[in-house]
C-alpha cells in the first residue's frame, strides 16, 4: 500500500528545492538550499531532514534531458550529467526514486492539484527565458519528446538555440524579446527603453514601457504574442485540449502578450477545438514541478 507522503525535488541551477508533498498534492514542508558546492551532499542532507517512514518515495524534477533514471544533459547543473543520482538516493534512503523533466513535472503537478486538476486533457507551457511544456492527455502525462518550444512558427526564420530556424522559442520567449529590444535600441529606434539602457533590458521593463504606451515595447510583446498564438493553435489542433495552461514569468504580461496570443489562436485553430480550449494561468507557479515530481512515486 502506498504511503501518504512523497518527497519532491526541484533541481534548479541556483537552488535545490526539496519538499514533503501529500498524496493530494499539497506541500506540507519545504527546504531550499543552494545548488553551488557539493550538490549531491546538499541534496542528501536536505532529504534526510524531511525523510520519515511515511514517505512513499522520492521524485526529482530536472531542468534538462533525462531518460527517467539518468540526467543526460542538464545545462544549468552540468555537475550532475551522467551521474546515477537515482541509484545514489535509492541506496541511501532505501525507497523508490524517479526522475522527470521539469516542464513535464510541472504539467503533472498542475493535473494533481493545480489548474488542471479537473481537466482530462491539457497542454502546459512554461514561458520564461526559454519555452517548454508538457501534455496531460486523458489524465495521463504523455511520455513524449515534448519540445513544445521548438515547434516551427516561421519557416526559415530566426536561428534558435536548438540549432533549428523559426522555432517558437526564438520568437516568443523572454530571451527572444530581450534580443529584439536590444537590437532596436542599437539601431537607434525611437523608444523610451533607450533611456533605460544604463539598466538591463528585461521583459519586465519592456512591459513597463509597453504599459506606458511605448510603441516599440508594445510591438515587441504583440509580435511575441502572435507567434505564441500560432504555437497554441497548433497544440489545440493536435490535442483538442480542455485547456492550455500558461506558466512562467512572461504571463505577468498577460494583457498584451497573452491577449494577442489568444486572438491569434482564435483566428488560426479549428473553431470547434478552440472553443472548447480555455487559455488559463497556472495556479501552482513555481511549486508545480515539485508537486509533479512527488506524484511520480504514485504513477
Ligand atoms: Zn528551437
Amino acid at each position: 500500500m502506498s504511503k501518504p507522503f512523497s518527497i519532491g525535488v526541484d533541481l534548479g541551477g541556483t537552488n535545490l528545492r526539496v519538499a514533503v508533498v501529500s498524496r493530494e498534492g499539497e506541500i506540507v514542508k519545504r527546504i531550499t538550499v543552494s545548488s553551488t558546492g557539493n550538490v549531491i551532499d546538499s541534496l542528501t542532507a536536505a532529504i534526510e531532514r524531511l525523510f520519515s517512514d511515511k514517505i512513499n518515495g522520492i521524485g526529482l524534477a530536472v531542468a534538462g534531458l533525462t531518460d527517467g533514471t539518468k540526467i543526460l544533459s542538464a545545462p544549468n547543473l552540468p555537475i550532475l550529467n551522467e551521474i546515477d543520482l537515482v541509484g545514489i538516493l535509492q541506496g541511501r534512503f532505501n525507497t523508490p526514486v524517479y526522475m522527470g523533466n521539469d516542464a513535464s513535472m510541472a504539467a503533472l503537478g498542475e493535473s494533481v492539484s493545480g489548474a488542471g486538476k479537473d481537466l482530462n486533457t491539457f497542454v502546459m507551457l512554461t514561458l520564461g527565458t526559454g519555452i517548454g511544456g508538457g501534455v496531460v492527455y486523458n489524465r495521463k502525462l504523455l511520455n513524449i519528446a515534448g519540445e513544445l518550444g521548438h515547434v516551427i512558427v516561421e519557416p526559415g526564420g530566426k536561428l534558435c538555440g536548438c540549432g533549428g530556424k523559426g522555432c517558437l522559442e526564438a520568437y516568443a520567449s523572454a530571451r527572444a524579446m530581450t534580443m529584439v529590444a536590444m537590437e532596436a535600441i542599437e539601431l537607434k529606434r525611437e523608444t523610451m527603453m533607450a533611456k533605460d539602457s544604463g539598466g538591463e533590458i528585461t521583459p519586465a521593463n519592456i512591459y513597463k514601457y509597453a504599459l506606458q504606451g511605448d510603441p516599440l515595447a508594445i510591438e515587441i510583446f504583440k509580435t511575441a504574442g502572435f507567434y505564441l498564438g500560432i504555437g497554441i493553435a497548433n497544440y489545440i489542433n493536435i490535442f483538442g485540449p480542455d485547456a492550455i495552461i500558461l506558466m512562467g514569468g512572461l504571463i505577468g504580461a498577460w494583457d498584451i502578450y497573452v491577449r494577442k496570443a489568444i486572438k491569434t489562436a482564435a483566428a488560426s485553430a479549428f473553431k470547434y477545438l478552440f472553443a472548447k480550449a480555455e487559455i488559463i494561468p497556472s495556479t501552482l507557479g513555481g511549486d508545480a514541478g515539485i508537486i509533479g515530481a512527488a506524484e511520480l512515486t504514485y504513477c
